[in-house]
């Protein structure tokens, strides 16, 4: 089971994602976590993003493409991937049909977690406020914001054309959604 959590910033997906890494033998591959570690170890990325990641811009699909594919490996031998924060463009998700294939996997779902654009700013503010995150200052949330929906949002025909998108609600509490979570990947797995 490959799946995708989709949605905007402050949808919830790192929330559900860990709660997946908890309940099921799953690799959690986030490319926003991957980028503020190369931040955090000073290392060349990190520098190369740092101002980038903090205007709450895109990185480049070279670099992400590069980290997931680097991570892919480990793979073997676990319940497979959770994808949060990527694929965010269609060049990337191509790229990740690619690369999964060449592992002898696919896509299997996406779960697009649907949250009003209030509601994320609502959550924003208080993140900001308690864990302090550069890029959820009001202006770069706001273009991380606009990069979703003018690059982001595009995907979702992609995957719904493959018969891969499953939409839920994002409003509902960290329990509900979990549950509806685990109910789609119950339903996949008993299809597959
Ligand atoms: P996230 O933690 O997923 O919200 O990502 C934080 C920031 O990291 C984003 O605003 C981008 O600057 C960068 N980033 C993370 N994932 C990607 C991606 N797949 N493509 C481009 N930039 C990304």
């Amino acid at each position: 089971m490959n799946l995708i959590l989709f949605g905007p910033p402050a949808a919830g997906k790192g929330t559900q994602a860990k709660r997946l890494v908890d309940t099921r033998d799953m690799v959690h591959l986030s490319t926003g976590d991957m980028l503020r570690a190369a931040i955090a170890s000073r290392s060349e990325l990190g520098k190369r993003v740092e101002r980038i990641m903090a205007r709450g811009e895109l990185v480049t699909d070279e670099i992400v493409i590069s980290l997931i594919e680097q991570r892919l490996p480990q793979l073997e031998g676990t319940g497979g991937a959770i994808f949060d924060g990527f694929p965010r463009t269609l060049a990337q998700a191509e790229a990740l049909d690619a690369m999964l294939a060449s592992h002898q996997r696919q896509v299997s779902v996406v779960i697009r977690l649907q949250v009003d654009d209030e509601a994320l700013k609502a959550r924003i503010a208080g993140r900001f406020a308690q864990a302090g995150r550069p890029d959820d200052n009001p202006q770069s949330f706001a273009k991380r914001l606009t990069a979703y929906n003018r690059d982001t949002r595009p995907l979702l025909p992609y995957y719904q054309a493959q018969g891969k998108l499953v939409e839920i609600d994002g409003m509902a509490s960290v329990e509900a959604v979990g549950d509806a979570i685990d109910r789609v990947i119950a339903e996949r797995l008993a299809a597959s």
